[in-house]
């Protein structure tokens, strides 16, 4: 019988959704300009026949569970666990520019972890919606040891092939190294990020739990024009964030406004996140001025899971973290991110603080620099800017794992000192602001 119902709802959504993507390709037709953003995953409710039974099936299944684990947590206000989830980055690159440096990929993965710590910049949350942005108590790192060896998380890969994010006479090419891709590690214990060229108007895709044919295609997909963490505002997507965004679907969650967009009934469409708001469509290309309104209320486009431009995005709701720590319990469908050893090859309480483990760039830096100290304890470092003629110019007490990045764009052109301490062991490195 539940059977019998999915396929009757399966068939409306065939309908739908081919009215739906006519609209959408009209649109994208007519609006799409280089620097807009789309994302290739679509609310499975709205592209069900896409999927076969079986995998309609287990997506419903992780939907069920994933509603009864958030309706037993929902009033519980005590701190959670932590939750580091590896991740390994698979640089395919076509053109040499997009070969990032190990650097660039480290702050890329730090502004990730940042924008789910809630570490990022909030000053763009409107009042009514500061209560509802939260640290998700989710956080990412390189992988360092893979099936016993020792790694820095990052694979790289030269393709002949142009586009190879594209699936080629239906294979997905950047998957699989013998079709010039690079194979995907252990999905299950590591969250697979392929960088390569996308379809165009594509910034990135992701599988949702449950999702992917196969498990080595089980990842994120990133376009290289929208990787990275530059601290730059040359284009609208200097900040990381698509990966932010994907990571927010492999983990379960959905567009803010449901995929709704080319039907009249856009405002019944929901997220299924019960403290986002019903939303009519998405704000792609844009970075507008709160309140922008629709379907009878305040529409929170500064959600990771929105389409606004990067500096805009900010916030995770209480709801979505919830819907996101429910697939990662050690029962849910990628609970095995949460117990993987992908990350245990730290080295621990390194005690010592040299130059060697304070890592700025870029240097010289005209707006902001991604600070990466090498240390492995939570002791709170001391962080001193001092100017040419020994004044400081900042100063606080951070921890080394909060300690990413910082605004230089209110100090004075010349050449600065940072200082920082730790367990009463100090270290400087030399810092030019040159706007
Ligand atoms: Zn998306």
């Amino acid at each position: 019988m539940e059977h019998i119902l999915l396929s009757i709802r399966l068939l409306i959504y065939m309908i739908t959704k081919y009215i739906y993507t006519t609209f959408l390709l009209l649109l994208l037709s007519v609006f799409a300009t280089a620097q807009e953003k789309t994302c290739g995953v679509e609310n499975p409710e709205d592209f069900g026949l896409l999927m076969n039974d079986a995998t309609a099936l287990r997506v419903q299944a992780i939907k069920d569970y994933s509603d009864e684990w958030i309706a037993n947590q929902q009033h519980r206000s005590t701190p959670r666990e932590l939750i580091t989830i590896p991740v390994v980055v698979h640089i395919v690159y076509y053109d040499d520019s997009e070969n990032y440096t190990d650097l660039e990929i480290e702050a890329q993965i730090d502004g990730l972890t940042a924008d789910f710590r809630k570490l990022n910049n909030i000053d763009n949350i409107p009042e009514e919606f500061r209560d509802l942005a939260v640290d998700t108590e989710i956080e990412f790192c390189l992988a360092n040891i893979i099936d016993g060896v020792p790694t820095n998380g990052i694979l790289r890969t030269k393709t002949p092939h142009q586009s190879i994010g594209t699936p080629f006479n239906g294979v997905n090419r950047i998957c699989y190294t013998d079709e010039g891709g690079s194979d995907a590690i252990n999905p299950e214990e590591y969250v697979n990020i392929w960088v390569g060229q996308m379809p165009s108007l594509i910034a990135g895709r992701a599988t949702m739990p449950g999702q992917a044919d196969t498990a080595l295609e089980d990842g994120i997909f990133v376009d290289p024009d929208f990787f990275g963490f530059f601290c730059s505002s040359s284009n609208d997507f200097f900040l990381g964030r698509t990966l932010t965004h994907e990571m927010g679907h492999y983990l379960n969650l959905l567009h803010i406004w449901g995929d709704g967009g080319g039907s009249d009934d856009n405002c019944m469409i929901d997220d299924g996140i019960s403290d986002t708001p019903m939303q009519e469509k998405s704000y792609s290309g844009r970075c507008p001025s709160h309140p922008q309104e629709s379907c009878g209320g305040a529409d929170m486009f500064m959600n990771f899971m929105d389409y606004t431009d990067d500096r805009c995005l900010s916030m995770f709701t209480f709801g979505q973290k919830l819907m996101m720590r429910s697939v990662l319990d050690e029962d849910g469908a990628r609970g095995k991110l949460r117990t993987s050893q992908g990350c245990a090859g730290m080295t621990n309480s390194n005690l010592t603080l040299t130059p060697d483990d304070i890592t700025i760039f870029p240097n010289p830096a005209s707006d902001c620099i991604h600070i990466d100290l090498d240390i492995d304890n939570d002791l709170p470092v001391r962080f001193q800017v001092i100017n040419s003629l020994g004044q400081a110019v900042y100063s606080s007490n951070v921890f080394a794992k909060d300690l990413r990045t910082f605004n230089v764009s209110d100090l004075s052109n010349g050449v600065y000192f940072i200082f920082f301490e730790n367990n009463k062991q100090i270290a400087s490195k030399k810092l030019i602001v040159d706007k």
